[in-house]
């Protein structure tokens, strides 16, 4: 139907196309008419009114040059010409029949004057065009001559007709030409019409507004479909566009607490790794590598046989995987890392099970560094065993020599004195071992509180150089003393403090060797007075002087094991200075000698009060 309308409005305007085009050309052709009368008119008036009076109007019975003109005009737009007297009054004329002189005045005003007008035709008769001009001799206004033409009218005439007619008939065989045009561009139109409303079905059908969209039928319509499909798609954008936003803030979300989650794993202090659920490990963090010596890149990319040298924690790890029945069970190892043969690791496997208990996220392998927990444990079984040992051998020689006593003749005085000064012996021995054990359990539970007096200390170190100087002669050792006379006075607990000076004194003397030196060494600061310990014997292995005063440590090495003892002197001395606010250090070569210096704070000299009164 839409088809049909645009066919109308076709030839309608093609029609008053035609129309407009005719009109044109006769309003063209009737001016050029115009023109062309116009040149002829002011040609001839000119002419004629150069013409002297008696030559255009010659009297009665003479033809006169007006008659001459009009039977050479052969012009049909000539109406007449006419020769009046200044007055108006006519001389001479001529006419076309049907023709008459307009009786009309000229203008008045300048005689010079040449003119042109148009006098309207009366009743049944045509308007002409009139040209005039004056006729002079010697300056003098003889008369007018006037010369009319028909006025040109538009009109259709019948020469013109076949060119019109041809005109027509090709405009109007055009019109059906770009009609079929106009068709046949319009259908790939129609086409993308089509498949727009399918498109726009399709983008609207998930909202639930799809509706049977048609094949558009013209320009219209497809502009319709255009326009709808546009909106639909810009809202599907909008939509894509708001989608992508929220995912982009989710990803972000997401990236930080995986980030952060990341973190807080390589923040941790013990190693970390995280296998999926077939066993494969997919995070570990920063602590493996100190802790299994393994570079993460090769635990995280390679099989775990071929980084892992430690068969338990391999033993531990292949428990993981799917398809072990004991996957789902928490399990622990512990190890010495065979390229970090020092440390003991605590492997624990947790399986990070599900709602339904199965392995879902995988198993949660934790290694802590229980180094210190296993020393201590070993130094505490030493040292039960240790203690033990310690108790029972001076026990078994006062038996044996209490026995030899109970033997011995009345008279076997020498015997007597040995054995009664042999037991004396063993039992201070036990006594200082006891006292130990008492006074680091006093430290522990917090009731050892010194009780700090003014003590000159050159006293306190010449009475702990004596009673250690027996020992020390029976290996041979020289002992040294080198204590000022006048040493400033300090607050301290003289008994504690004997009990860590006696300790270093002993340890001096008991890993050095025979023929060694031991040297007590008391100098005098501007604040402090430093009380220094030094032996030429065995020294301490660098690796175990960070450890030296620990509770129950002892070196590692073979020369000071084979000492015997138990691990407290140190531990017992370290604590005892510090209690006294003071500190203690170390400085040792193995193999050269160790100095052990304690260092205490100076108190203000009694004078000082008084001086500054
Ligand atoms: P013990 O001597 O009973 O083992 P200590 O606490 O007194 O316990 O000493 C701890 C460890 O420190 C010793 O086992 C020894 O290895 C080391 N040590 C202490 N003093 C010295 C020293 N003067 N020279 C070398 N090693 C020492």
């Amino acid at each position: 139907m839409k088809n049909n309308r645009l066919g109308v409005v076709l030839i309608v305007s093609s029609l008053l196309m035609i129309t407009l085009v005719v009109w044109l050309m006769l309003q063209r052709q009737a001016d050029a008419h115009a023109a062309q009368i116009r040149a002829q008119g002011l040609g001839v008036t000119r002419s004629l009114s150069a013409l002297p009076m008696s030559t255009l109007a010659p009297g009665a019975g003479r033809a006169g040059v007006l008659n001459s003109l009009f039977a050479l005009q052969d012009n049909p737009d000539f109406a007449y010409a006419a020769v009046v007297a200044p007055g108006g009054a006519a001389l001479a004329e001529v006419a076309r029949a049907g023709a008459t002189v307009a009786v009309s005045a000229l203008p008045t005003g300048t005689p010079s004057l040449f003119g042109e007008r148009t006098i309207d035709g009366a009743a049944g008769s045509r308007s002409v065009r009139e040209f005039y001009g004056p006729v002079l001799e010697e300056g003098v206004l003889k008369g007018f001559v006037r010369v009319a033409y028909f006025a040109p009218e538009r009109m259709l005439t019948g020469r013109d007709l076949p060119f019109f007619g041809v005109l027509a008939l090709a405009m109007f065989l055009l019109v059906p030409l770009a009609w079929l045009l106009i068709r046949r561009e319009l259908a790939p139109l129609g086409a993308i019409g089509a498949q727009l409303g399918q498109l726009i079905a399709a983008t609207q059908e998930p909202e639930g507004r799809g509706g049977v969209i048609g094949v558009p039928r013209d320009a219209r319509d497809l502009a319709e479909h255009l326009q709808q499909f546009l909106l639909s798609a810009n809202a599907r954008i909008n939509a894509l566009e708001r989608d992508s936003v929220k995912a982009l803030a989710d990803g972000r979300l997401l990236e930080y607490g995986s980030n952060k989650m990341h973190a807080v794993l390589h923040c941790m202090p013990d190693g970390v790794l995280i296998l999926d659920p077939s066993g494969e490990i997919t995070f570990a963090n920063s602590k493996i590598e100190p802790l299994l010596g393994a570079a993460i890149d090769a635990v995280l990319s390679s099989n775990i046989d071929q980084w892992c040298r430690d068969a338990p924690l391999r033993t531990l790890l292949a428990r993981y995987r799917s398809d072990s029945m004991e996957a789902g069970r928490q399990a622990g190892v512990e190890f010495s890392p065979v390229a970090v043969p020092h440390k003991r690791l605590v492997a624990t496997a947790q399986p990070l099970v599900g709602a339904d208990g199965a392995i879902a996220f995988g198993t949660l392998v934790v290694l802590r560094d229980a180094t210190r927990e296993h020393l201590a444990q070993q130094a505490g079984n030493d040292f039960v065993a240790h203690v033990s040992h310690e108790l029972k051998s001076p026990l078994n020689v006062i038996v044996m020599y209490a026995e030899m006593l109970q033997d011995a003749a009345p008279d076997d005085l020498a015997m007597r004195v040995e054995a009664i000064n042999v037991i004396q012996d063993e039992v201070e021995r036990m006594a200082a071992l006891v006292n130990n054990l008492l006074n680091v359990s006093k430290l522990e539970t917090g009731s050892m509180s010194p009780e700090r007096h003014r003590i000159k200390l050159d006293d306190l170190l010449r009475d702990a150089f004596n009673h250690a100087l027996p020992r020390a002669e029976s290996r041979n050792m020289t002992l040294d003393l080198q204590v000022p006379r006048e040493l400033a006075a300090v607050s301290i607990d003289k008994d504690l403090f004997r009990i860590a000076l006696n300790n270093l004194m002993t340890n001096a003397i008991k890993y050095n060797r025979d023929g060694g030196t031991v040297s007590l060494i008391a100098e005098e600061g501007d604040n402090d007075i430093v009380v220094t310990v030094r032996d030429s014997g065995i020294g301490i292995p660098h690796e175990d002087q960070a450890h030296i005063f620990e509770k129950f440590y002892r070196a590692r090495d073979g020369e000071a094991q084979s000492r015997g003892g138990h691990g407290l002197g140190l531990y017992l001395a370290c604590q005892i200075v510090e209690l006294h606010h003071g500190r203690i250090t170390l400085d040792s070569e193995p193999g050269r000698g160790s100095a052990f210096s304690i260092h205490l704070k100076k108190m203000a000299p009694l004078t000082a009060g008084i001086n500054s009164l």
